[in-house]
């Protein structure tokens, strides 16, 4: 299925690439996308590290398809956090004191002082990294935490978000201020699924082929299960009725 723009994922962590933690941000994100009309077409896993950041994030923009990039992970006050500084540098901008940000992390911390939960009023110099933007960022709201996420604008309609890593942070910054605000104006996509119990994949390759050729708007997924024993046929596009006529061809042409 031809869509117009895609987005493309770049996940910040040392401990994803040593296998110490999943990635579910990743998912969460990718349903969503999907269903706005801006599916997911590249999802990469990058180190801690301000190079390697860099040249993900230069990949990402010139790939023109991917009108939405989103960076997420290493946006907090620790010495490993330096997404923000890799952004600005692979888009070739300075780094700056987000005045706004900044007066953020400011009352927050002179609350949180008062509260008697930091033992100063003063900004602290690691909360202040988290201030530290490429120039031009637009800050978004964070409605669960000190860590700001920000919008650049890459181009005619393109968008580069910076995204808290913490999973519940970056789940309620997807839906209440990506989504709402950025991910509109698209063909929603849609998909549906049949299940077939106790068919080998292959025997089904020439049906999925031909139902494929016959519906060009529909694309069709095959995914075997071991436990139990099962294959999902998905198939996605951007007209229900027609997923819901190629899913019952497939189930006419399977062979009994
Ligand atoms: P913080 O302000 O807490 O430092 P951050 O944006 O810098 O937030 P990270 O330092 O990358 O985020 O990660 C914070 C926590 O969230 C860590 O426990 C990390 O393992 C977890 N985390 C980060 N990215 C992901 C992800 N893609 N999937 C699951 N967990 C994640
Ligand atoms: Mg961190």
């Amino acid at each position: 299925v031809q869509v117009a723009s895609n987005t493309r994922l770049v996940t910040v962590g040392n401990e994803l690439l040593a296998g110490d933690i999943t990635d579910i941000n990743s998912p969460y994100v990718a349903q969503r996308a999907f269903t706005a009309g801006f599916p997911v077409s590249v999802i990469e896993v990058v180190p801690d590290d301000v190079e390697a950041i860099a040249q993900a994030v230069v990949r990402a923009v010139a790939d023109l398809r991917a009108s939405r990039i989103v960076v997420s992970g290493g946006v907090g006050p620790t010495h490993d956090d330096v997404t923000l500084e890799g952004v600005a540098s692979g888009l070739g901008l300075p780094l700056e004191l987000h005045d706004d940000v900044y007066s953020r992390i400011a009352s927050t911390t002179a609350r949180l002082h008062q509260a008697g939960r930091l033992p100063s009023a003063e900004v602290s110099p690691a909360h202040r990294r988290m201030a530290m933007a490429a120039a031009g960022a637009k800050a978004l709201d964070n409605p669960r935490g000190l860590a700001s996420p920000f919008a650049h604008s890459v181009g005619d309609d393109r968008w580069l978000f910076v995204l808290p890593g913490v999973p519940r942070e970056f789940r309620t910054v997807v839906d209440d201020v990506l989504l709402p605000a950025f991910f509109i104006g698209a063909v929603a996509l849609h998909s549906a699924e049949i299940r077939f119990e106790e068919i080998a994949e292959s025997r089904l390759a020439p049906v999925l082929e031909q139902v494929e050729r016959e519906f060009a708007d529909v694309s069709i997924g095959s995914y075997p299960h071991t436990e139990p024993r099962e294959l999902t046929i998905r198939a996605r596009g951007t007209d229900p009725q027609r997923l819901a006529e190629a899913l019952a061809r497939i189930k006419e042409l399977a062979p009994q």
